[in-house]
């Protein structure tokens, strides 16, 4: 058997609520490897461990694993038994000296944890014990503060793991421990960074995309159905509403003047958005709005939009620079669909000069004028819904 024995830092932290993020991440971790035979996945004190039969699994079981929230990191290990009554370490020794990597090194040192107090050595014993073995058998040196190779070594209870190497994982907290959030998806550059940074943080994202048909072509909603499927990739499953927003949008721009539009577009997707939140269950609406990025994100826009639902948005880009945001959306390799050309609803029917500081008087005043419950109605009426699942 090989193991990966998978870390966590954020998570150790939540006191009496660590066993439900560790069960989190054990249930995430099951179903992202459902594919794989054999692969055992199990809660060890203080770490998951993955139990998989062949070598060849890893390479898998690794990409999984960057891409499972709650992992601070990993390392690919195998196991000797050892006995809480023995101090007798000779199998391990002889383990390690048998797997150490055949690689030209120079130098190396070991570093043990115990999981097992009871066991009758300290961790320094068994560094001192393993590192003098491993200098007589192979003629190496023991280097503490920059060696060629370190063998990490954690007691459990029947077990000793050893490892040669340790993986950063992406951090974050594992998914669903934030509960369910909807994301205004609109296929650009910030909105899918917005969603990836609260997958990060443990929520569940379901989307929903407004989308200018009858008017536009299908070029937005074809790049978001792509994001949505990357995006797939960090929470295995996802779903997708896609309301049309063309014909709301007519509607708006025959009874509203020309710069207070984007504004009342918004306020509209947002009550479309609360009420699908709702029916989902969703404690929150997230968009990418950065601050001062374009007269919809000006302090008094973000005001008058935020005020027409009683749910909180999320704006996780809120404080950041457009260069930070593009850098992120390479990292997840979104920036590529994001970028390719498309037309927006938003671009459909707006004005050159966007008021960048509405009154929310006057904008109440207009909505007066406005069939909004018909509106809301159609947009609900009209939702498509498609779900993805992640492995493909
Ligand atoms: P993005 O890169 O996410 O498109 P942006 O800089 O283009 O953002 P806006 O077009 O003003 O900014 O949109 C701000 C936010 O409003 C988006 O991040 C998204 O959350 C939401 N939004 C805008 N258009 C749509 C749409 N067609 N469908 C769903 N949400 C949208
Ligand atoms: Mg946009």
């Amino acid at each position: 058997m090989f193991h990966a024995l998978v870390h966590y830092h954020e998570v150790a932290l939540k006191g009496r609520n660590r066993k439900f993020f560790e069960q989190r991440m054990v249930h995430h971790l099951r179903s992202a490897l459902k594919n794989l035979k054999a692969i055992q996945v199990e809660a060890l004190p203080g770490r998951i461990r993955i139990s998989f039969p062949e070598e060849h699994l890893w390479q898998r079981i690794q990409e999984t694993l960057t891409r499972t929230f709650g992992v601070t990191n990993f390392s690919f290990a195998r196991s000797a038994p050892i006995s809480l009554t023995s101090s007798d370490l000779t199998t391990l020794k002889d383990a390690i000296q048998r797997d150490i990597p055949s690689h030209p090194f120079k130098t190396f040192r070991v570093v043990t944890k115990r999981a097992e107090k009871r066991f009758p050595m300290t961790s320094m014993d068994i560094d001192r014990e393993i590192g003098a073995h491993l200098c007589e058998q192979t003629g190496k040196r023991v280097d503490l503060t920059q060696p060629d190779v370190t063998v990490y070594i954690e007691v459990l209870k029947n077990e000793a793991y050893y490892a040669f190497n340790k993986e950063s994982g992406p951090g974050g907290l594992p998914v669903g421990t934030g509960g369910k959030v909807l994301c205004l998806m609109s296929g650009g550059i910030d909105s899918p960074v917005a969603a990836y940074r609260m997958i990060k943080r443990g929520c569940r994202v379901v989307f929903v995309h407004f989308h200018g048909r009858p008017y536009l072509s299908r070029a937005s909603e074809e790049k978001v159905r792509d994001l949505v499927t990357l995006l797939t990739s960090y929470q295995l499953s996802s779903t997708l509403y896609l309301v049309p927003f063309g014909e709301i949008q007519q509607q708006i721009v025959l009874g509203a003047p020309a710069p207070i539009r984007v504004v009342l577009y918004r306020r509209m997707m947002m009550r479309i958005a609360e009420e699908l939140a709702r029916q989902e269950e969703a404690w929150a609406l997230v968009t990418g709005d950065s601050l001062g990025q374009v007269a919809s994100q000006t302090p008094g826009n973000i005001q008058v939009v935020s005020e027409v639902t009683a749910l909180p948005i999320l704006r996780p880009l809120i404080g950041m620079d457009k260069i930070e945001i593009t850098a992120q959306a390479q990292a997840i390799q979104s920036f590529e669909t994001s970028i390719e050309p498309d037309q927006d609803c938003c671009t459909l029917f707006v004005p050159p000069h966007p008021n960048t500081r509405a009154r929310l008087s006057d904008i109440l005043k207009v909505e007066e004028g406005l069939d909004i419950v018909g509106m809301l109605k159609q947009g609900i009426e009209q939702v498509d819904c498609v779900n993805y699942a992640f492995p493909y």
